[in-house]
């Protein structure tokens, strides 16, 4: 199965996370648990009212959780570089293999640096719509893509266009992640019976 690993559990990767192993891939998620988030409160995260960014996450891991994201809390990331057709990716506790990477962490973007992903001029790494970077299999989404506008909602964003455009690249023709009332019930069983 396609491996898929997320560097970075913030807005970006749980959201890179979500929509990846909702649609199949087998993805592995890694999280230092550095996120702006415990400093915010959003009102502007659409659809979401008044919340607080602790709070935030805790549903946003525990969404993740539920569609099987295989969620390393706490496991840093130290290198990841090139390896056949893939990736290897080194943590503190051990070594994984990724047919593709999602970078997800912040401003930080020292991994992207050590891949060989082209900046732009701004210093920011250079990615376009699909948040894929120049090293093809590697994508750079939230706060590392961008300049300024840091918002937990755009990096949501990134993160869904980035799994959604791998999920189109696996499956040959572009991919849609749309579910309907009808559908919504077995979803909601499936998840129940997971939790019992
Ligand atoms: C004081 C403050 C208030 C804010 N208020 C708002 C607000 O009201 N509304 C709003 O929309 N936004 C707000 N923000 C911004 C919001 O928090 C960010 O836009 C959002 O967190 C960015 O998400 P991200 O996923 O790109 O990065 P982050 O949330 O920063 O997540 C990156 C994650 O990657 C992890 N990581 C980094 N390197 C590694 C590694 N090598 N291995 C493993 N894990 C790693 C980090 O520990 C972190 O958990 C606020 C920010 C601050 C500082």
């Amino acid at each position: 199965m396609t491996n898929v690993v997320i560097v970075g559990g913030g807005p970006a990767g749980l959201s890179a996370g979500l929509f990846a192993s909702k649609n199949g891939l087998d993805t592995t998620l890694f999280d230092t648990d550095g996120t702006w988030m415990h400093k915010a409160h959003l009102f502007n995260f659409l659809g979401v009212g008044s919340v607080g960014g602790s709070e935030f996450m805790a549903t946003a891991r525990q969404q993740v959780d539920d569609f099987g994201v295989d969620r390393h809390q706490g496991e840093k990331v130290t290198g990841v570089e090139a390896a056949g057709d893939g990736f290897a990716v080194t943590t503190e506790e051990g070594e994984y293999d990724a047919d593709y990477v999602v970078l997800a962490t912040g401003a930080n973007r020292d991994l992207a640096e050590s891949l060989g992903c082209e900046f732009d001029d701004d210093d920011t790494v250079s990615v376009g719509v699909s948040m894929e970077t120049s090293v093809e299999g590697v994508y750079a989404t939230g706060a590392m893509a961008r300049a300024e506008e840091w918002q937990a909602v755009i990096s949501a964003g990134d993160g869904a266009a980035a799994a959604l455009n791998i999920l189109s690249n696996e499956k040959g023709e572009h991919y849609h992640d749309f579910d309907v009332p009808d559908t919504a019930a077995s979803v909601f069983g499936d998840l129940i019976d997971d939790e019992e």
